[in-house]
């Protein structure tokens, strides 16, 4: 069975023996990546149950060196995270409900980790949020059962996700493999089911205070950032200032975005030297924010119910944000996409390079590509990457270069302070055409075009690249081929490290190669 299905039926098979158990000392939320008090459903949940049965409500959170590592969680998301945990430790505390912040260094004691604080709380029920990855729901399917054998119940909601995974079907039962017609039928089952998209209240303050009881919690204080995942002074600094932390930073900025923004997204969500988009994603992947609040807010600026009518770049933004739900139905129905696998078999077949120089000159943005390099210094600089140019760099990496996408995902995850597994994934998979919807893979990017389409004045390559900062006009794009080389070369630009046709051809025929050898 699948892992989902491991969940699901756990939560089936203990329902009625979780229904019949009382309420003890305290009831207990689980933050994840969930860290917010605002339209939190598993938190509200957990929150009508205590005040319901006269306990008090705390919450926790379990910081896992491990879980960090084998995610490939970057130092700049665990940064963020730290810093969420302490804004939201402080929000919570004016609700009198603590937040307890624990670092469990082995991901496999963080079960038995839970099941111990529960009962040294004398907590007898557990609400926690759903993630989707493979490990978590497993993780999750065994300790539903191992707490209701202990008498605790556990409940595992749906929360990240607007439409849960498994509801969209194509006519013939099955889950789509392609964007546009499970869109139509996202909007159609929201229309269908308008509650999917009601916000849930803060915690109401009107549960038995836990400042008597639970006063240490209180007192307890968030941990640093473990010691592999440690950023510099000088990072620590420029990531404060540039992301700020918590629910309230995210929906000054949902505000902002929807007030002078989004009505112009369509025509501006392309260009990376503008701020076009919404540069929330590192709030709705810390869970800071939630895509129905997000929805909602810019749904009703169109004054309607319906999200396919009014103003087009308003429905184009909503309709990007269900980009996330799409690639969370994907890692539930075929979760092996998200194991390394590509989703056609015969795309396992490709011959891919390892050549690391060529690689590293990727990673440091030194390929003599301004347009990639200016993309790959920005990541490296502030965490965070324009989707025009994601889109490029990953088709440069895994066709120009031939270089295992593979790597790039995970470089990609090692870097962003957005990284989501479900949507990096997808994201890679589409542009190496082997995912889910792909780009047909022969249709490759030429680098050259989508940078004097895209930046073409080159004010983002010239923000990025200092080396080019001097040159004028046109020659920005490529200076080798348009007479900037020596001053290029002067300032220490690289010349490209291949030839954007050859390169082309020899992925043609690789990929051509690979797909019929199956
Ligand atoms: P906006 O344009 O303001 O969009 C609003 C929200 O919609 C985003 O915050 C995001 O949550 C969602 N969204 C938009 N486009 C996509 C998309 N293509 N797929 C999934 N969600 C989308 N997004 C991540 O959140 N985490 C990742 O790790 C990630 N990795 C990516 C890797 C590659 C190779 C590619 C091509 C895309 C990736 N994306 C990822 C999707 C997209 O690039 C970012 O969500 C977007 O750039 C975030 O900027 P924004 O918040 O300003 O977006």
């Amino acid at each position: 069975p699948r892992p989902m299905e491991l969940l699901n039926d756990a939560l089936d098979e203990t329902f009625q023996q979780r229904q019949e158990i009382k309420v003890k000392g305290a009831v207990v939320h689980w933050f994840k990546n969930d860290l917010r008090t605002a339209d939190n459903r598993a938190l509200r949940a957990a929150s009508e149950a205590a005040s319901k049965a006269g306990v008090p409500l705390v919450t926790m959170y379990l910081v896992s060196p491990e879980d960090f590592e084998a995610h490939l969680t970057s130092p700049v998301r665990v940064d963020f995270t730290i810093r969420n945990l302490k804004v939201l430790k402080e929000e919570l505390a004016k609700l009198d409900i603590p937040l307890y912040v624990e670092t469990v260094e082995k991901r496999k004691d963080i079960p038995g980790r839970i099941q111990e604080l529960l009962e040294e709380w004398d907590a007898s029920h557990l609400y926690t949020n759903m993630e989707y990855e493979v490990d978590e729901l497993r993780r999750e399917a065994k300790l539903v059962r191992a707490l209701a054998e202990k008498d605790i119940s556990m409940d595992v909601m749906h929360d990240t996700v607007v439409v849960p995974p498994g509801t969209l079907t194509t006519g013939a039962g099955n889950q789509y493999a392609v964007y546009t017609p499970w869109y139509r039928a996202w909007v159609a089952h929201v229309h269908a089911h308008p509650h999917l998209l009601e916000l849930f209240d803060p915690p109401a303050k009107n549960h038995v205070s836990a400042r008597t009881k639970f006063k240490d919690l209180f007192a307890s204080r968030v941990p640093d950032a473990p010691a592999n995942k440690r950023i510099t002074k000088d990072e620590a600094e420029r990531f404060r200032a540039l992301w700020p932390a918590g629910e309230h930073e995210a929906a000054k900025r949902l505000e902002m975005f929807c007030e002078e923004k989004v009505g112009k997204y369509t025509a501006a969500r392309n260009l990376p030297a503008e701020t076009g988009t919404s540069s929330l994603s590192a709030h709705f992947s810390a869970g800071t924010l939630s895509t129905r609040t997000a929805i909602r807010m810019a749904r009703d600026r169109n004054k309607t119910k319906k999200l396919n009518a009014g103003n087009e770049s308003i429905q184009r933004w909503i309709s990007e944000i269900a980009w996330r739900d799409f690639y969370k139905h994907v890692l539930a129905r075929w979760p092996y996409v998200c194991m390394n696998k590509p989703f056609k078999p015969e795309y396992a077949n490709i011959s891919w390079s390892y050549d690391a120089a060529h690689f590293a000159a990727w990673c440091e943005g030194r390929t003599g590509f301004p347009i990639v390099d200016a993309a790959m210094r920005q990541l490296n600089h502030v965490g965070w990457m324009h989707n025009r140019c994601r889109m490029i760099v990953a088709s440069f990496l895994a066709k120009d270069l031939l270089i295992d996408w593979r790597m790039g995902e995970k470089y990609f995850m090692g870097h962003l302070i957005d990284g989501d597994f479900a949507s990096n994934n997808g994201g890679w998979g589409f542009a190496a055409s082997v995912g889910v919807d792909p780009q047909p893979y022969f249709r490759i990017f030429n680098p050259l075009l989508q940078s004097e389409k895209f930046d073409p004045d080159g004010e983002y390559i010239r923000k990025w690249v200092p080396e080019l900062k001097g040159v004028k006009g046109d020659a920005v794009h490529e200076p080798y081929g348009r007479g900037a080389g020596p001053e290029a070369k002067k300032k220490g630009y690289p010349e490209p490290i291949v030839e954007h046709k050859g390169a082309r051809e020899r992925a043609l025929a690789a990929y051509k190669k690979g797909i019929s050898s199956d």
